[in-house]
């Protein structure tokens, strides 16, 4: 394991914790959004800090919850933060390519995907969302306990990808999950 990589690891999560301190209490997102910060990624390239796997729900803004700019998040949004080979292959892409070393799996309490899934219907293209969620949440009928499994459920489907599972191995990416709290602003960690 190569210890630079451990405490560049390490520097990502708690960057990403600081940065949700000061969303709880902001009346702004301080990030970086500037033209000078947009022609940096541009001519730089872009060099994301975290990749960050989130519900669609238009109460959970990743880059305003963690007071991030531009090209400091990697987001993938689906509702129920659920992934499936195009969201893996988004993962495979930042972590890969990008060296991004640290992937979060970001769920939320109020999750409609979640209660969808709990309730066992869905319609239409919903249903693959639903049925997605359902075998991990079986059998389970409190609702925070549900909203944990899925994050659960969604980092196994992320480590069902070899390449990430080689990079996780040397040391050189972590993956976890964390809620994001909707009332009170704040994202706790887990693992
Ligand atoms: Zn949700």
């Amino acid at each position: 394991m190569c210890e630079k990589k451990q405490d560049d690891i390490e520097a990502v999560i708690k960057k990403l914790q600081q940065g949700n301190q000061v969303f709880v209490t902001a009346e702004k997102n301080p990030g970086d959004v500037s033209p000078k910060v947009r022609s940096k990624n541009v001519e730089a390239g872009q060099k994301p800090d975290a990749v960050v796997v989130t519900c669609s729900d238009s109460r959970v803004p990743p880059e305003h919850i963690f007071s991030a700019g531009i090209g400091e998040l990697f987001v993938i949004r689906t509702a129920g933060n659920v992934i499936g080979d195009f969201e893996l292959g988004s993962i495979e892409y930042a972590v890969g390519h990008l060296g991004t070393s640290v992937v979060l799996v970001l769920g939320h309490n109020h999750c409609g995907a979640v209660a969808a899934a709990m309730q066992g219907h869905g319609h239409g293209y919903i249903t693959s969302i639903v049925e997605e969620i359902q075998p991990a949440i079986a059998g389970e009928e409190n609702v925070a306990t549900c909203e944990n499994r899925n994050i659960d459920n969604s980092i196994k489907r992320i480590l069902q990808s070899e390449a990430i599972n080689e990079r996780i191995n040397a040391g050189e990416v972590r993956v976890l999950g964390a809620k994001y709290n909707l009332e009170s602003g704040v994202v706790e960690f887990f693992g």
